[in-house]
């Protein structure tokens, strides 16, 4: 359950529509100042998260950031979480699915990932995120309307069905806004970006990216699934 907070729709919409012309540091400001201490950010800890890590950092570094650990993720991942930890001095908060990996297997198989993608991601990402959210009023996260058919039509803040506030500074940043604002701070890449991985999930979704493909191509590449359902109306 979501803490309550005095948005209306029509607020929301006054909010969307001057969050159009502002900047993504503007954005995350005006959520710290607005909710904090029940507000928190998610990430995956890839090369395109660290722009918003790295704006965290410099606005509002006391802001928790949610990562959930899936138990899926390539040891590369874990290490480039700790390593922005300690460059960035960031608050950040694992999440662990309710139950252990050798349960998973026990009960579902070791191939869930496989045959039932939906619902592996449901019971290792969305259901701990489900959890870590009770009791927030906002969180942030680093979608952009460009990277899928899905997060197109998104606006600066959704209401989600739970009544937490789904807030996205960068949504209107392009891949090349992401570049540049990595060139700009000289920010990290994830270890394995370099060998063709652009979007980073959990290893055995996860491949490297063919010349002239998406970012995110790489990503539940042969099952069609695009999105985790962290990022879906859970309604
Ligand atoms: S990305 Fe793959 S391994 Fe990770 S939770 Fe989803 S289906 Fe499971």
């Amino acid at each position: 359950m979501a803490a309550t907070h005095p948005f209306s729709d029509e607020d929301l919409a006054r909010l969307n529509e001057s969050f159009e012309q502002a900047t993504a540091e503007e954005i995350l400001r005006w959520a710290w100042d607005t909710f904090a201490p029940a507000v928190v950010a998610s990430s995956s800890f890839q090369t395109q998260s660290v722009p918003l890590l790295h704006l965290i950092s410099r606005v509002c570094p006391a802001m928790p950031i949610l990562f959930i650990d899936t138990g899926f993720h390539f040891p590369e991942t874990l290490a480039f979480r700790d390593e922005l930890r300690d460059r960035y001095g960031l608050n950040i908060v694992t999440v662990h699915p309710e139950i252990t990996q050798s349960e998973l297997f026990r009960k579902y198989g070791e191939g869930l990932y496989r045959r039932d993608p939906d619902l592996c991601c449901y019971i290792n990402k969305v259901r701990p995120m489900q959890r870590a959210l009770e009791g927030k009023q906002a969180w942030i996260t680093g979608v952009r309307r460009d990277q899928t058919k899905n997060r197109a039509h998104l606006r600066t803040i959704e209401r989600q069905a739970t009544g937490v506030l789904k807030v996205h500074p960068l949504l209107r940043w392009s891949r090349e806004d992401v570049a540049a604002y990595r060139e700009r701070y000289h920010l990290p890449v994830h270890p394995l970006y370099h060998l063709g991985y652009l979007s980073v999930g959990c290893a055995p979704c996860t491949r490297p990216v063919l010349v002239g493909e998406d970012e995110r191509a790489g990503r539940w590449a042969e099952s069609g699934k695009t999105e985790c359902g962290l990022h879906l109306d859970w309604h």
